[in-house]
């Protein structure tokens, strides 16, 4: 397939007004699935959670889980919405492998929350509220995995696997308005506003939140319109993108693809788009137009969902803390200046150092740590921090040996590699591979004795106060200890002695 062709990012702004719209879906960390029994696991032997309801043969009755109802209504509550004393059910008719029932239950005209909205910070400060159309129950469909082609796609494949365990587990599919305005931001915003929502389910305890198995996921709608226009301009729908950074990859993606066409006088076709990872670029999937015909109709085999006043005035008192307020408190409470505090919210580090600093750290060192190291190390393995094998408290320990000087920054660093290799906790690690720092003073003259013998001008010069000399020999019994010398200490032994 050709490369399409993009305009550059500045030049596409100054042409055309961004709008963006997301679908997020949630999915809910129930014990069973939405209208069945069956366990809601992620990663058992395929098709071992599956019943006759959710695989919906004949004569099958199913019923509502109380406990995904209450995660939808504290999500809509959380989301400012409205919250429908009634709604029903419906089907969603459509035929594919996926869904062995050949219609998905969901929620169409009557969705459980409604009309709310959410102030959203982007990296540069500032803030945009973003209106949420609608929040709804609805299920998951089972996985599809396509085996023999190239590309692990239907196209090539020479057949399909399915695994019904995922058909029937709650899923929340929260739909913004239109969002304006945001221009060159509209990518860190939709980044951002799928953050805030992983917050907010993580904060309710509803969904385990994990992007990278699946649990948040966001379709992104993207169009332009000429500055002053009134129309909105045709859509494009980048399908399931399971990263931050993906989001904002795909949305600046679309809008320079849309913007090359435009200019041309070309026209977007309405259609859902795939996001490829590897390349950075979405190619097209299927024509979508508003008119998709999924014959809903109410479900008749389950009755209206109608929560009481008490319990949803119940959920609305036990509502964590706001993503915003949080944020205040915590950086109030780490003492952070504005810049430190919004790299660590951009990064996504906020439960980490909250973690490592409950675990005894201070939140500087957790920061530093966080912010360096160890996102260097994540970025190096192209992963998440979050994916890493390393936890708060490891990190809260290593600062900790630091701390006591019983590591140097550079042994620190030598044992967090070790840490990810699964070799331990660092306290294990210093003890097993004998990395403590080396400040006992007689192993240290001695290995400066050595060091002075091949360059024995050093101390005229120290006397002299070219102080830069002392660099080599401070080297020199860094490389013979194998960086395990307290540095500083190697320098007060060798100043004392050049003025002995
Ligand atoms: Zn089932």
């Amino acid at each position: 397939m050709a490369k399409a062709e993009l305009m550059d990012y500045e030049k596409a702004l100054e042409q055309f007004e961004v709008v963006i719209g997301l679908e997020v879906h949630v999915e809910l960390n129930t014990n069973t699935k939405m209208f069945c029994g069956c366990a809601n696991v992620f990663g058992n032997e395929p098709n071992t959670n599956v019943c006759p309801i959710c695989i919906g043969l004949p004569g099958s009755l199913p019923a509502v889980n109380k406990r995904a109802v209450e995660s939808a209504i504290s999500i809509g509550l959380a989301l400012g919405c409205s919250i429908a004393p009634t709604g029903r059910f419906a089907r969603k008719n459509y035929f594919y492998p996926d869904l062995a029932k050949n219609f998905q239950t969901s929620q169409y005209d009557e969705p459980i929350a409604f009309e709310g909205g959410i102030d959203i910070e982007v990296p540069s400060g500032n803030v945009y509220t973003i209106d949420i159309e609608r929040a709804h129950m609805e299920e998951d469909a089972g996985k599809l995995t396509h085996v023999g082609g190239a590309t692990g796609r239907i196209q090539g494949a020479e057949y399909s696997l399915v695994d019904y365990n995922r058909a029937g587990v709650p899923l929340i599919e929260i739909v913004t308005k239109p969002v304006y305005g945001a221009g060159a931001e509209a990518p860190e915003l939709a980044a951002a506003y799928v953050r805030t929502i992983r917050e907010i389910v993580k904060g309710l305890n509803v969904s385990d939140a994990k992007m990278e198995r699946g649990n948040v996921r966001c379709d992104a709608n993207v169009s332009l319109r000429l500055h002053g226009a009134e129309k909105l301009g045709t859509r494009t729908e980048t399908k399931n993108v399971n990263s931050l950074r993906s989001i904002e990859r795909a949305v600046r993606y679309e809008i320079q693809r849309q913007a090359a066409i435009l200019a041309k006088g070309g026209t977007i076709i309405q259609e859902t788009r795939h996001w490829h990872e590897d390349k950075g670029t979405t190619s097209a999937g299927r024509p979508k137009s508003d008119a998709d015909d999924y014959r809903y109709f109410p479900e008749p085999d389950l009755v209206p969902v109608q929560p009481s006043l008490e319990l949803i005035e119940k959920l609305r008192a036990a509502l964590p803390e706001k993503p915003a307020d949080r944020r205040k408190r915590l950086q109030a409470e780490w003492a952070f200046a504005d810049l430190e505090f919004r790299d660590v919210v951009n990064a996504g580090l906020l439960d980490q150092i909250e973690e490592a600093v409950a675990a005894g750290a201070t939140a500087q060192a957790a920061r530093k740590w966080y912010t360096g190291e160890i996102a260097r190390l994540a970025n190096a393995e192209d992963k998440d921090i979050s994916e890493l094998p390393l936890t708060p408290a490891h990190v809260a320990e290593l600062a900790a040996l630091v701390e006591a000087g019983k590591l140097n920054d550079r042994l620190a660093r030598e044992v967090l590699t070790y840490v990810l290799a699964g070799e331990g906790s660092p306290a294990q690690i210093v003890v097993a591979r004998g990395l403590e720092v080396v400040n006992d003073d007689g192993a240290l003259i001695a290995a400066i004795d050595a060091a002075l013998a091949s360059q024995p001008d050093v101390l005229d010069a120290i006397r002299e106060g070219r102080m830069q000399a002392a660099g080599a020999v401070i080297g020199a019994v860094m490389k013979a200890m194998k960086g395990s010398a307290d540095a500083a200490r190697v320098r007060e032994l060798l100043i004392e002695k050049a003025n002995a």
